[in-house]
């Protein structure tokens, strides 16, 4: 196969997709990934979480000939992945130092015979066996996953990845994909450089989770927390998720408080034995426990794609671990909903913990990224464009996935205003912070103005009829629709993006939430109470009916069949896989494999047995 041309590689590529894994057609940027591997290029793609990373790299290690090698830093994640793609009839395998040594041998053995399509490996033993194993096979790809883990600058780094550059070295004709869900610039240029992976080979997806609904509750007093998510479980009852609470304590407590309330929630930290974390985990992954009351430590290396919800019962400490949190959340693509409580006291805490940190330097950056989740809780502005602006996305327009955008505040033409603000921020050369822009829009007189000239500039004194704190809360508002950047250093310095510019020469119109003296949450509470349903899958996905009654009996077949596979129910079918057949009703095996993610092993394997459940409904 490998004498094909580039283009008919594609197309072959086309036809695994729909054959193996049941889809019509790859996401943009899959193809654009898949495309450069096919050519032998080494690339980089950064892709969110449910982007849809795996196939990337799984569809040219059937296309190619050889055996793809995939290195893998958790052990769970290899595990799922192996029972995926053997649930689809490919040959995989996973060498990891949890494997009893006949098992081990017997994998070697298989790859040096050209018998598997797929080898998972965990990074360490990469290292042993690029001398020893690898070059008496035929390796077609490397996909490095999790490939942030190779920087001292990511959230996750591990030593062994930085040996990774030998690959380069041992195998100059073997291209390498490098995968990472994590986005932040010098994390990147990290991967590339060790990697040696050209610039231009760098796919970069958009960080939207479109699927994820955003929603913010500020300062509610402890019952009414309870209540309140004790009302939003109950109205999805049977759905997995997760409640991330500040402390080992709190996860208990709150476990406790839902278990009095009719909702079984177990508790999940780290100063339970590893033996204890290890079952929850599975009884979670499994669909056994459906709610789990946890630390962050929970949900780094599972896979579980069927999470509904994800809701914060304290504030994070950050914008990066926040998004990471929710992210957990729909990775099937479904709609799931994240419900985030803030309050003044969780901020006031974990100020704290940062002004524990000795280094002055961390210090200021946790207390800046503190201020920066404080500002995206209790803003008026999209969330969606908040949290997308922090990581470097411009959005143009509101979501109308988040609470903002459902129960919007009064707003107005807000470009007048804005290019008063850009333009003194122009005029004093971007070394500005808020209250200098301020103190210039409101002609104040103080000493530093007049001694750096800032009372000769045009701007001086235009906005002297809006008061200070409003001026704060606009500008605010500039930076979360992404005209502005506040710099993370001492003297917060605002800058301006092309966005701004655009504001700035009038190409751009922006509107902003009118600041009136009153809080506008207050009015959110009500609107939150819904009508009772039989399967609630998330905001967006009720049924009712017999359409939920099918539901439940596919969901019911997945699992039995889940657990005769030893496998978890995920792996079977995703749920958008069982509402594609509650909303299609196949009648025959031609009609199922028109639904997306049914592949050809899977429809022979498991079609009938739906299809009888379906006839039978
Ligand atoms: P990631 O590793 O980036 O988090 P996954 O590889 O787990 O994402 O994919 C997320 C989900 O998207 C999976 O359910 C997968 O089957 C689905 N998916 C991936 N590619 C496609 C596609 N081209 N069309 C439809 N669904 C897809
Ligand atoms: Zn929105």
């Amino acid at each position: 196969m490998s004498k094909l041309t580039p283009s008919s590689l594609f197309d072959e590529a086309k036809r695994k997709l729909k054959e193996v894994f049941g889809y019509d057609s790859f996401r943009p940027k899959q193809a654009e990934v898949i495309r450069q591997v096919l050519e032998h290029k080494d690339s980089l793609a950064l892709m969110p979480t449910g982007g849809g990373k795996s196939i990337c790299y799984q569809i040219p290690a059937l296309v190619f000939e050889g055996c793809t090698v995939v290195v893998s830093p958790l052990i769970a994640l290899m595990k799922d992945q192996v029972d995926g793609l053997r649930e689809n009839g490919i040959a995989a395998a996973a060498l990891n130092s949890g494997l009893p040594s006949d098992e081990a041998t017997e994998i070697r053995k298989a790859f040096c015979r050209g018998d598997l399509k797929l080898l998972y490996i965990s990074p360490e033993r990469l290292v042993f066996e690029i001398e020893n194993l690898l070059s008496r096979g035929n390796v077609s790809l490397f996909a490095i996953d999790e490939a942030h883990c190779i920087s001292q600058w990511g959230h996750d780094f591990r030593p062994e990845y930085t040996q990774l550059f030998k690959l380069r070295e041992t195998f100059p004709h073997v291209p390498i994909l490098a995968l990472t869900a994590t986005a932040d610039a010098i994390t990147r240029e990290d991967i590339l450089q060790q990697l040696r992976i050209p610039e231009e080979n760098l796919v970069l997806d958009s960080f939207d989770r479109k699927n994820l609904s955003l929603d913010v509750r500020l300062n509610y007093k402890k019952q009414s927390k309870l209540d309140e998510i004790a009302e939003f479980i109950q109205d999805r009852s049977g759905e997995s998720g997760i409640i991330y609470c500040l402390s080992r304590n709190s996860t208990e407590k709150v476990a406790e408080d839902l278990s009095k309330r009719g909702i079984k929630a177990t508790a999940y930290h780290a100063g339970m034995t590893s033996e204890a974390r290890a079952k929850i985990q599975e009884d979670f992954i499994y669909d056994r426990t459906k709610v789990i009351c946890a630390t962050i430590a929970f949900g780094m290396g599972i896979d579980k794609s069927n999470i509904r919800f994800v809701i914060h019962y304290n504030t994070p400490k950050n914008m990066e671990g926040f998004y990471q949190e929710i992210g957990r959340a729909g990775r099937d693509g479904l709609p799931a909903d994240t419900l985030l409580f803030y309050s003044d006291s969780d901020i006031v805490q974990l100020a704290k913990f940062a002004q524990d940190s000795k280094d002055p330097q961390q210090r200021h950056l946790q207390l800046e990224k503190l201020a920066r989740i404080q500002h995206y809780a209790t803003s008026l502005v999209c969330r969606r464009r908040i949290l997308l602006g922090y990581f470097g996305e411009v959005m143009e327009k509101d979501c109308g996935n988040c609470d903002i955008c459902n129960h919007p505040p009064r707003r107005f033409n807000g470009t007048i205003l804005a290019q008063k603000a850009l333009s003194a921020i122009v005029r004093t050369k971007e070394q500005e912070n808020a209250n200098m822009i301020i103190d210039i829009l409101r002609g104040s007189q103080r000493a530093e103005i007049l001694a750096k000239g800032y009372d000769k500039i045009k701007t001086f004194g235009v906005g002297a009829a809006t008061p200070a704190d409003k001026w704060q809360a606009y500008i605010q508002q500039m930076i979360h629709l992404g005209c502005l950047t506040m710099s993370y250093t001492d003297k917060k310095t605002l800058r301006i993006t092309e966005f701004g510019k655009q504001v700035l020469f009038g190409e751009k119109e922006i509107q902003l939430a009118l600041i009136t003296e009153q809080a506008v949450t207050s009015s959110r509470k009500a609107s939150t109470a819904t009508p009772k349903v039989s399967v609630r899958l998330s905001s967006k996905d009720n049924l009712e009916g017999s359409d939920a009654t099918l539901f439940e009996a596919l969901r019911i077949h997945r699992r039995n069949l889940a657990d005769a596979a030893n496998v978890p129910p995920y792996v079977i079918f995703s749920d958008k896989v069982l509402l594609g057949m509650v909303q299609e009703r196949p009648s025959s095996l031609k009609d199922m494999a028109n639904i997306p993610g049914i592949g050809v092993q899977k429809l022979q394997r498991y079609g009938q047995s739906f299809l009888d459940i379906i006839k039978g409904d």
